[in-house]
């Protein structure tokens, strides 16, 4: 999920917030300034909206650390994460690849519900030094009350995460262990998937139950939450299918192996008549003196100005080989595609033995996820 709001970074991540995010702000700072006034009635209103505002703040930098903490690890074992979204049912980090092993994905999974429950004993230790204790029952001083409440919240935060469905944390933990055992991450999804399925179920039957029985909202609640499990459920185990299924594909299965030279010595006024519009192609291998010097595409050509051309070599405006990014035969094509975003390119030579032995261009890739999912859907 992509942030509409822009927050800031922390540990070079992006913090955002969805729109659906200002839902869930509202509604817990009225619940709260609800909650802070039945337990302290003598409290003046001034002081109950502060301190619900501030509790709900600091519930929302506790879903942060949270996210952080997922981020952190997966950073660590290389599956960079470069934002964190806050929205209506509480953060998501997104995480801009599949865990790569099952000791990955459980680590990543497990290190947030772990962060909470640290976070939650956090804050009711420094409740417990201002001197509030659970045997007391309702905390008297302002301060205790917005603490205990965020203790107790990311506590019960920790453990709603732990349900084994996935894509929860807990889901996550059962999909890595399920893998760790039968060594396939597909069938490990597909398995903690339908667990998520049954939760959500699960959710939406009481939700309903509840709030036909008592005309409680609380229980609409829970048939939101169950719904997005669903929901998230699936589409998770059509992305991991789909991440999955291309890893297996190689760039030597999609690029164009014939790469087209040119000879260093052409001027740019002929390279650009008789070999880009002729051919149609648009990324030529220069030669000089039977060696690779390097790769020409339009990019270099737009560079130069046009009156120029005739009075330049195509040798002089080449990029050298050392300083293009290359990709060879074996890499798989979710990693070329994750490249070409990154580096902004559209095509990448593939070298193979310290030669080009071929381009692999974006269109061909998208081309050729077009073609096979047109044979699936058959
Ligand atoms: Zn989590």
């Amino acid at each position: 999920m992509r942030p509409s709001i822009r927050l800031g970074r922390l540990f070079g991540v992006d913090i955002g917030l969805h729109y659906s995010w200002f839902i869930i702000a509202l509604l817990l700072f009225f619940s709260l300034a609800g909650h802070f006034q039945i337990v302290n009635p003598q409290w003046s209103p001034a002081l109950t909206w502060t301190l619900a505002a501030i509790t709900a703040l600091l519930f929302f930098a506790s879903i942060v650390a949270h996210e952080l903490s997922h981020a952190a690890v997966a950073n660590a074992r290389g599956m960079p994460v470069r934002s964190i979204t806050l929205f209506a049912l509480g953060g998501v980090a997104n995480v801009e690849r599949e865990s790569v092993d099952a000791k990955s994905e459980f680590w990543m999974a497990i290190v947030g519900p772990v962060t909470s429950v640290v976070v939650g004993l956090f804050f009711l230790a420094v409740a417990w030094t201002a001197g509030w204790r659970p045997a007391l029952g309702t905390p008297p001083a302002p301060l205790w009350a917005g603490l205990v409440w965020l203790g107790y919240i990311n506590i019960a935060l920790a453990v709603f995460n732990m349900i084994p469905g996935y894509p929860l944390d807990g889901g996550r933990v059962l999909r890595s262990i399920i893998w760790a055992i039968n060594r396939d991450p597909v069938r490990a999804t597909k398995i903690a998937a339908r667990v998520g399925q049954l939760v959500a179920a699960v959710f939406i039957v009481f939700g309903f139950f509840r709030f036909f029985s008592g005309a409680d909202f609380g229980g609409l609640w829970l048939v939101v939450i169950g719904w997005f499990l669903a929901d998230a459920a699936v589409a998770s185990y059509a992305g991991v299918e789909a991440s999955t299924a291309l890893a297996h594909v190689r760039v030597s299965d999609v690029m164009s192996p014939e790469c087209l030279t040119v000879d260093g010595n052409v001027n740019l006024r002929i390279f650009a008549e008789d070999y880009l519009l002729r051919t149609g192609r648009r990324c030529f291998v220069v030669y000089q003196n039977g060696r690779q010097v390097g790769l020409v595409t339009m990019n270099e050509l737009k560079r130069v100005e046009r009156d120029r051309w005739p009075f330049t070599t195509v040798a002089q405006i080449a990029r050298p080989l050392e300083k293009v990014r290359t990709v060879s035969p074996d890499t798989p094509l979710t990693q070329v595609l994750e490249l070409m975003v990154k580096e902004d390119v559209n095509q990448l030579p593939v070298i193979a033995n310290g030669e080009i032995a071929g381009v692999i261009s974006r269109s061909q890739v998208l081309q050729f996820l077009q073609t096979r999912a047109e044979l699936k859907a058959a």
